[in-house]
């Protein structure tokens, strides 16, 4: 690991001017990706800003919305009643990932900012136009069975690999943050950016720019949502294919769906399609199937990766049957 500078914030203002004052430098929190990806080299701050013991850690409602601290632990969220009881999908997310050990260190803010685990990218000897712009991409042609199908270019295949952005994102969450213009609210689908050819640009946050919270609505819709994930191995695994889904039925009608799928896009993925599709029709197999082509059209495989299209169509009935079937 590469020699660097550790300063301690105690406030976000000074933590943003702490981080402004040596360029490239990074805000710590539970240290999760970051530290991982110094020791693999592929993160080379000069200057590593500890906001650890800021203030920002409470869970609170503000008549229909939920704000969240940024830096709440995952697993100080996911155990919160008012997460569990509101938005099922949220806990179930975060209760998905990684380990107990990692969920009592990770915060919410740095969960939504991990980088990919693309294998190429986290191994400096391949070609990586994320890790460094414009050398190539040795995924496109190499294994790429954990690779997206769904929002990919010819730059960039890397999958977004986190639980929660993917539950947030059906949700309709918002991302609060703190910068020179003081604070901003984005949604949470406008948060992350496609590939394109800048592959290395991951988010709309402005460097400098801190995430101070995350804000949910309270409605009846998300209490009706839930998470399936699947992978190689129970624990301790990235998705090859997540789905999180709300359904809100009346009279055996779905009158409003939310549809996000993990593991197969390069960002966390809103099924906008199938969720028209769900829309107004009869709850029950047929609608959930039609459901499951939509969200997939437009799928691009790769070598390996060609399975993930019907694993996730069928993720998405099982998880929507779990839905419908789930207390409203
Ligand atoms: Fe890098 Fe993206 Fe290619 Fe992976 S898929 S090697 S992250 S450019």
């Amino acid at each position: 690991m590469r020699a660097f500078d550790f300063v301690v914030a105690d406030s976000p203002a000074a933590a943003r001017a702490l981080l402004r004052e040596v360029p490239g430098s990074r805000f710590y929190a539970g240290g999760t990706t970051l530290v991982d990806l110094m020791k693999a080299d592929v993160e080379r701050p000069g200057r590593v800003v500890d906001i650890s013991r800021l203030p920002l850690t409470a869970i609170e409602r503000s008549g229909e919305v939920v704000r969240i601290g940024a830096l709440a632990r995952n697993s100080d969220v996911a155990y919160d009643p008012l997460i569990a009881t509101n938005f099922p999908v949220v806990a179930q997310a975060l209760l998905s990932g990684a380990s107990g050990q990692i969920r009592n260190s990770a915060t919410i803010g740095g969960n939504l900012l991990q980088r990919t685990r693309c294998s190429y990218f986290r191994e400096t000897r391949w070609r990586c136009n994320k890790r460094e712009p414009g050398s190539g991409c040795d995924a496109l042609e190499g294994f790429n069975r954990g690779h997206a199908v769904l929002g990919t270019s010819e730059a960039c295949i890397a999958t977004y690999p986190g639980d929660l952005a993917v539950a947030l994102t059906a949700l309709g969450a918002h991302v609060v943050v703190e910068g020179e213009r003081g604070e901003r609210t984005i949604a949470l689908v406008d948060f992350y950016l496609l590939p394109g050819d800048r592959p290395e640009h991951e988010t709309t946050l402005a460097y400098g720019e801190l995430i101070t919270a995350i804000e949910l609505r309270v409605e009846p819709l998300h209490v009706r949502s839930h998470y399936l994930k699947v992978r190689d191995r129970a624990s301790y695994e990235f998705a090859l294919v997540s789905v999180a889904c709300a359904l809100r039925i009346d009279g055996g009608r779905i009158a409003a769906a939310r549809l996000a799928l993990g593991g197969v896009a390069t960002v966390p993925w809103r099924a906008y399609a199938a969720e028209e599709s769900l829309t107004g029709a009869e709850a029950g197999d047929a609608a959930y199937r039609v459901a499951a082509e939509r969200a997939l059209d437009g799928a691009r495989t790769r070598e390996h990766n060609a399975f993930k299209v019907e694993l996730a169509r069928r993720a998405i009935v099982r998880a929507l049957r779990a839905t419908a079937g789930s207390a409203a």
